[in-house]
């Protein structure tokens, strides 16, 4: 007898990598958090820039041409640190109003798929969120600012920095030197930034290498609709969270994170099917005797 008749085939899942952003992803935008960001954006900049015209207009004009105000700064020529912008800006926050989401968590455990994070916040920021939602043990790695900037050069080669990426090759990373420009897609009369963050497409191709991810088989989580269509150009699959229509660039649209199964029962199927067609009988195992 054939074995190929006592297996039935399992078919290949679709997808084998879920891709979340955090900031008005993982909670919805109502909770308050990313207002108190913005109010400290502003603060820095007037406080720390000396900034004194127009700053809430310049504020969304950076964000919305640079993908974070941080970026779009240096872009137009501020000088400032990260680590002291990071602090002032999300160092700051009342995490506090964030509560534990156990349904998020349920439903992100019982997805046997690869989990990673791709923020352009500070990875201490993106470790706050997740301790609050009590999400910390569901991903398996974090690409944050750092990951995408080479702001711990002397670090590059350490394996401390790789730690969340069990098996990734720090020198598969295109382009870590603050020569990377991450600003191509822009007015080509704009001013350049050194600042590596979505939705540019140089962020896009470090976190695949950074994490191993192939775009054509791992589904994107974002509420940026400039973030989903770079992604959906990369190849990724992309999902709109906190809309609840699609559109250009954007697969499936969720008005919240908690509606995953509902958009994608897909991704539960596949699973159960697998379990189901396992082991349909035992397989007796002929042992040869010799007289
Ligand atoms: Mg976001």
């Amino acid at each position: 007898m054939e074995y190929g008749d006592r297996y039935q085939h399992v078919p290949k899942p679709k997808f084998d990598c879920l891709l979340f952003d955090v900031d008005d992803t993982l909670y919805p935008l109502h909770s308050g958090l990313s207002g108190e960001v913005t109010k400290n954006i502003i603060e820095f900049m007037v406080n720390k820039l000396g900034i004194k015209d127009n700053v809430l207009e310049l504020n969304a004009k950076l964000y919305k041409d640079y993908g974070t105000t941080m970026a779009g700064l240096k872009a137009i020529g501020y000088d400032f640190d990260y680590d002291d912008y990071h602090s002032f800006v999300h160092g700051r926050l009342p995490y506090e109003i964030l509560k534990p989401d156990p349904v998020l968590k349920n439903l992100l455990h019982s997805l046997p798929i690869r989990k990673v994070i791709f923020s352009n916040s500070n990875e201490e920021h993106v470790a706050n969120v997740l301790g609050r939602l009590g999400l910390e043990d569901c991903f398996e790695g974090v690409i944050s600012f750092e990951n995408l900037n080479s702001i711990k050069k002397t670090d590059l080669l350490d394996d401390e920095n790789d730690a969340n990426f069990k098996g990734s090759k720090r020198s598969t990373i295109p382009g870590t030197g603050t020569d990377v420009n991450s600003s191509s897609e822009i007015n080509a009369e704009s001013p350049k930034t050194p600042v590596v963050c979505k939705p540019f497409e140089d962020a896009f191709e470090q976190a695949f290498a950074i994490a191993q991810i192939d775009p054509h088989r791992t589904l994107f989580f974002d509420d940026s609709i400039r973030n989903l269509q770079t992604g959906k150009r990369m190849g990724l699959h992309t999902i709109w969270v906190g809309s609840s229509h699609k559109t250009e660039g954007v697969d499936y649209a969720l008005e919240s994170i908690h509606n995953i199964r509902e958009a994608l029962p897909e991704l539960w199927e596949s699973i159960e099917r697998a379990e189901e067609v396992c082991y349909p009988e035992k397989v007796a195992i002929e042992t040869p005797v010799r007289a």
